[in-house]
């Protein structure tokens, strides 16, 4: 598992920030997948940017969203709200606990099997991934760690 923020590897090899952690499964796929929190589910990106499915889930009375990438999603999930103007979502509330994935085999993503999970705090999520901009990443993320520790605690 690696930090939130600036990751050496990531930059060494892909010129970008790393904006979450990785959760590596010992090359082990069709893990599944829970949600963290209780949110609603505004974004399903499938096959985001070649590197398997996207699923943003926004957590219930915050302006968190987490970020669940190189997974298959879930066939019967469904974007259940949608991202308001003033950042809030509409209808739609899933457990935490809630199947949403399962980890992707290295033949949908090119990469050994793990979670990438990142914890946003803006309406406009995606906008950390894969950011050049350390500075983006810092002010507009959380680790994933904090995150659920404040989520357990509130
Ligand atoms: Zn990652």
């Amino acid at each position: 598992m690696t930090e939130e923020g600036y990751e050496q590897d990531y930059t060494t090899n892909y010129q970008q920030i790393h904006s979450g952690i990785d959760i590596g499964t010992d090359g082990v796929d069709k893990l599944p997948v829970y949600s963290v929190t209780d949110g609603v589910v505004v974004g399903i990106e499938k096959g985001y940017k070649g590197v398997g499915d996207l699923v943003i889930i926004k957590e219930l009375n915050t302006e968190r969203y987490w970020m669940y990438l190189h997974v298959n999603v879930d066939p019967s999930l469904r974007v259940l709200g949608s991202i308001l103007p003033d950042g809030t979502t509409s209808n739609g509330i899933i457990s935490a606990g809630k199947t949403i994935a399962k980890i992707a085999p290295t033949s949908y993503t090119g990469l050994a099997p793990h979670l990438h999970l990142t914890v946003a705090n803006n309406s406009q999520p995606t906008s950390v991934l894969n950011a050049y901009d350390e500075t983006t990443v810092l002010g507009r993320t959380v680790s994933p760690l904090q995150a659920y520790w404040e989520y357990r605690n509130r």
